[in-house]
C-alpha cells in the first residue's frame, strides 16, 4: 500500500515529457500519463516501475493513439476489388484532382459562363453520356443509392417486377427485396429461381405495375436448367406496356475487358443499346474510381430522379466528383487505360511477372518471418461481385507452419499484410503488390 505512494506525481512526470508534448500536445500527454499511472496503481507491480519505464509506457500509449485505424494495408488476399479493403485504388489523375478540389474552392454549382447557379452533375454528365451512349446521366453516393432512388422515383406505391432468379443479396444489408421496401415499392416476383419466361412478366403486368427490372446476378451463377429473359426482350415487353425497364448492372464496365485478356462483363453501353431506360452501376468496382453510383438513361427519367428530394440526401461531394471526372476522362483513351487505371493494371498483370516476383521474394520473406515460403500458382478474383465464377491465374507465396499465427502477426505490422488461409498455409497472392520493396519494407 505504502509502495504506491512512491509513484511520481503527474507534475514531476510532465516535466520530463517535453519531447512528447511537442509531438502530441499537452492534453493528450497528460491524459496518457494519468492512464498509465492508474494502470500501475491497479496492477500494483512489485517492484514499481521507475520513471524511465513509466515514460516508455506513456510513449507506447501515445504511439498507439497516433496510429490511424484506417491506415494503408497490403492487399495480398488475391481479391483485387476487396470491399472490406476499400475496393478500387484511384488513378494518379483522380488523386490529383481530388486533392485540388479539397484545397481550393471549385465551381461546383456555379456556372462560370453566366455567373449564375450551376448544376453539380454537369461535370460528369457529358463524359458519362459519351462513354455509355445514354441520353442523360446523374450520380449518387453508391450503386445501392442509385437503385434506391430509381425505384423510389419510378415505382413508389406501385409494383416493381423482378425475376425470382435475380433477387440478389450483395452482402451486408443490400438485399434487393429490402431496398425495394425502403424505396416504397412492392416487389412482384415472377418466374422461379432457375427459370423465368417472357410470359411470367407479361402475366404480372397490370394497373399497379411501375417498372420491369433486370438485376445482373453479379455475385453468383445459376447453372444447368435455366432460362432468363434477355434484356432486349424485357425492354420490348416493358415498352409494349408503356413501362420503363431498369437494368441494375452492379459492377458494370465501360470497356470490353477481353481486350486485356479478361472474361467479358456486360458493358454499360451494351445495356443502354439493349433498350434499358435506366442503367445503374458502381463507381468503385470494375470502373476503378471512387465510391459512387451512376444512373444513365432517358432524359425525362433522369430529370425526374434529379427532382426527387432523395437526390439531395444521396448526392456526391466535390472531392468525389473531381476524382470521378478524372477517372472517367481516362476512358477516352483506352489504349493507355491499363497503364493509368490501377484496377485494370492489377487485373491484367501477367502470371509470369507475378511468379518472377514471388521467386525473388520467397527467400527474403522466409528469412524475415522465420518460416517456410513456397512459391505457388494461385487464382485471383476480381471481387465486388464481378465475374464470380471466373478466376485469373496468379502466383504467390504459401507460408507455413501455423498459418493462423502468421496471419495474426502480419495483421499486427505497422503496414498490415492481409493474406488468406487455404489448405493449411497462409497464402500471399502477389497480384496486388505494387513492388518488391512494399513487402520487404512492411516486414522490416
Ligand atoms: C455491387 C452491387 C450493388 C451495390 O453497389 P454498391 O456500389 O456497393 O452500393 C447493387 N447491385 C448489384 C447488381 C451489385 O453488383
Amino acid at each position: 500500500m505504502s509502495g504506491l505512494r512512491a509513484l511520481p506525481s503527474v507534475d514531476r512526470l510532465l516535466a520530463d515529457c517535453g519531447a512528447l508534448i511537442a509531438a502530441h500536445g499537452r492534453a493528450p500527454v497528460t491524459k496518457a500519463l494519468r492512464a498509465e499511472l492508474a494502470a500501475i496503481r491497479a496492477a500494483r507491480p512489485d517492484p514499481l516501475p521507475d520513471d524511465a519505464a513509466i515514460l516508455t509506457g506513456i510513449e507506447a500509449r501515445l504511439a498507439a493513439q497516433a496510429q490511424s485505424k484506417l491506415r494503408p494495408v497490403l492487399n495480398l488476399t488475391g481479391t483485387v476489388l476487396h470491399t472490406n479493403l476499400g475496393r478500387a485504388l484511384l488513378a494518379e489523375a483522380a488523386v490529383a484532382a481530388a486533392t485540388i478540389a479539397m484545397r481550393a474552392p471549385a465551381a461546383l454549382e456555379f456556372d462560370l459562363d453566366s455567373g449564375g447557379r450551376g448544376e453539380r452533375d454537369s461535370h460528369l454528365r457529358g463524359l458519362l453520356c459519351e462513354l455509355t451512349g445514354a441520353e442523360d446521366a446523374t450520380v449518387v453516393n453508391n450503386n445501392a443509392a442509385a437503385v434506391l432512388i430509381v425505384l423510389n422515383t419510378l415505382a413508389r406505391g406501385r409494383e416493381a417486377v423482378v425475376s425470382r432468379g435475380e433477387l440478389i443479396e450483395i452482402g451486408g444489408a443490400f438485399r434487393m427485396p429490402a431496398i425495394m421496401e425502403q424505396a416504397g415499392c412492392r416487389l412482384r416476383e415472377v418466374g422461379t429461381t432457375n427459370r423465368t419466361h417472357p410470359r411470367d412478366y407479361r402475366e404480372a403486368i397490370g394497373p399497379e405495375t411501375g417498372l420491369l427490372m433486370k438485376v445482373h446476378t453479379s455475385n453468383y451463377r445459376i447453372e444447368g436448367f435455366t432460362k432468363e429473359v434477355p434484356a432486349p426482350e424485357l425492354a420490348a415487353l416493358a415498352h409494349a406496356a408503356g413501362l420503363p425497364m431498369v437494368n441494375d448492372l452492379g459492377s458494370g464496365t465501360l470497356v470490353d475487358l477481353r481486350r486485356w485478356g479478361l472474361a467479358p462483363e456486360p458493358t454499360v453501353a451494351e445495356a443502354v443499346a439493349e433498350g434499358a431506360d435506366v442503367v445503374t452501376f458502381s463507381g468503385d468496382k470494375l470502373l476503378g474510381g471512387p465510391q459512387a453510383g451512376f444512373i444513365v438513361g432517358r432524359r425525362a427519367i433522369i430529370a425526374a430522379i434529379n427532382r426527387n428530394p432523395l437526390k439531395r440526401a444521396l448526392r456526391l461531394d466535390k472531392i468525389r466528383i473531381a476524382a470521378t471526372e478524372a477517372t472517367l476522362r481516362l476512358y477516352r483513351d483506352p489504349d493507355r487505360l491499363a497503364a493509368r487505371l490501377p484496377t485494370l493494371r492489377l487485373l491484367s498483370r501477367p502470371q509470369a511477372e507475378i511468379r518472377a516476383q514471388a521467386e525473388r521474394l520467397a527467400p527474403r520473406v522466409a528469412e524475415a518471418l522465420g518460416c517456410a515460403a513456397t512459391v505457388i500458382d494461385c487464382a485471383s478474383q476480381i471481387g465486388s461481385g464481378a465475374l464470380p465464377t471466373e478466376t485469373i491465374p496468379s502466383a504467390g507465396l504459401a507460408l507455413t507452419p501455423r498459418p493462423e499465427a502468421l496471419a495474426e502477426r502480419l495483421r499486427g505490422l505497422a503496414t498490415p499484410i492481409i493474406g488468406r488461409i487455404h489448405d493449411g498455409a497462409l497464402i500471399l497472392d502477389l497480384r496486388c503488390l505494387p513492388d518488391d520493396a512494399a513487402l520487404l519494407d512492411a516486414l522490416a
